[in-house]
């Protein structure tokens, strides 16, 4: 790394530099083959092999907190989790997706599940025996997420839950979903409870699996009667929308670093093919329109770099981050957009071809300005946190 590296910026502490160093290395060594073959069985199989090889790598156990049920650290160190998921982006589009849902569909249990519920998923998790699956949008609730319908009624010592969800990651594939269904306490945000179903539970149905552009196991669940002990319930009911929110606020920071990764491989791709493919006399990337390119995805890369270690630096000294995240989110994804863009233009035809690693970055890319709060949920998130804060300054003032 050179000096100038991230590795090296304040935000991070030294463990994390070695962490990102041998991830790079191990990933140099085990991710080489992309998937070829996109069918639903070929994607699921891959994943399957990759949270295997990131729980025997030990990456795993990076995504939960807890050091008794295997974690690394007993809080979710984000700089970490951040630095992974960059590294993974830049190596394997499928292996980030595989370590980023072990991660969101286990988050919830390590901050807020009982001893007895983090003594029967997190070690699972952290190995890579149990695949994790985050279960909140509904067909007709997706950016406003607290319309959800999905019912959770208590009956007895258990909870009969029915409805759907869609749009769910790993469905399909998932051991156990983390899930959030309305209980009724309150009206809203105030009535959603969250709850862990197995994925072998009676009454938990994968209804059709949805293909993508960025292929990954993806599904649209329906429970029907489905029936879960109380005690699969995680927190205290009506908490369900803070639950859902505490766990966004770790990771989508690290959709930020994703998006990093992503951008990075562009940029190294971009420099590569510029500075090889010769035209009217010279290199491409002798010309100032390729260089202003070059410059613009550099910067952006930097700025966007430094919103989301910034982020995750202050959720690890335990500080509230929903404005910053959402910037790091908002920003990172957009200008990976953006220097994908780019370097499909650098490369010309050659960028528009099927297996090409620009084109794949593409299709990579544009979902992670939708899902975790699209980019205009972000705008929202952050305009009201900085309204909130210009108000409570006058008051004082
Ligand atoms: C690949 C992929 C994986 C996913 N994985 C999961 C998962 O694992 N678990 C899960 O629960 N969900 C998952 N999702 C769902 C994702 O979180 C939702 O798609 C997202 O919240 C947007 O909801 P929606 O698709 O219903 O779009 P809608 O809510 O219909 O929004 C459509 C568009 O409207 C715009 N918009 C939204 N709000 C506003 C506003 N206030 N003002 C102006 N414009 C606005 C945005 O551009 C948005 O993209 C995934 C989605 C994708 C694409």
């Amino acid at each position: 790394m050179t000096a100038s590296s991230h590795l090296d910026w304040p935000f991070l502490e030294p463990h994390h530099k070695t962490l990102a160093t041998e991830l790079d290395r191990w990933a140099g060594r085990m991710l080489r083959d992309e998937l070829q073959d996109h069918s639903v069985l070929a994607v699921d199989d891959a994943c399957r092999k990759l949270v295997c090889q990131l729980g025997e790598g030990g990456w795993l156990k990076y995504a939960i907190g807890g050091v008794a049920y295997g974690a690394s650290a007993d809080t979710i160190d984000t700089r970490a989790v951040c630095l992974i998921r960059e590294t993974l982006a830049r190596h394997s589009g499928l292996a980030d997706f595989a370590f980023a849902m072990q991660g969101l569909g286990s988050g919830a249990i390590s901050i807020f599940g009982s001893h007895e519920q983090k003594q029967r998923y997190l070690p699972r998790v952290a190995d890579g025996n149990a695949i994790a699956a985050f279960a909140i949008s509904e067909p007709d609730a997706g950016s406003d997420v607290a319309a959800l319908q999905c019912a959770a009624r208590k009956d007895g010592d258990s909870y009969l839950i029915n409805g759907e969800k869609t749009w769910i990651s790993n469905g399909g594939i998932a051991d156990f979903y983390l899930m959030f269904a309305r209980t009724g306490e309150a009206a809203g945000a105030k009535g959603i409870s969250a709850f862990i179903v197995d994925a072998n539970t009676a009454g938990l149905e994968i209804a059709e699996r949805i293909e993508v552009m960025a292929p990954h196991p993806l599904a649209r669940l329906v429970f029907q009667d489905c029936r879960i002990p109380a005690t699969q319930r995680l927190g205290d009911p009506g908490q369900g929308f803070k639950i859902a929110m505490s766990t966004l606020d770790i990771f989508r920071s690290s959709v930020a670093a994703a998006a990093l990764g992503f951008a990075r491989c562009a940029l190294h791709e971009a420099l590569s093919r510029s500075t090889s493919r010769k035209m009217f006399g010279q290199a491409l990337a002798d010309f100032q329109f390729t260089q202003a390119k070059l410059a613009k995805m550099a910067t952006d890369i930097d700025s966007a770099a430094l919103l989301t270690y910034r982020a995750a630096w202050l959720k690890d000294k335990g500080l509230s981050v929903t404005v910053e995240a959402a910037m790091a989110k908002m920003t990172a994804t957009e200008i990976a957009q953006q220097a994908i863009d780019s370097a499909v233009q650098i490369f010309g035809a050659l960028g528009v071809v099927s297996g090409q690693a620009v084109e794949r970055l593409y299709r990579e890319i544009r979902p992670l300005r939708i899902y975790e709060g699209a980019t205009e949920v972000q705008q929202l998130i952050i305009a009201r946190g900085i309204i909130k804060s210009h108000q409570e300054g006058e008051r004082k003032a």
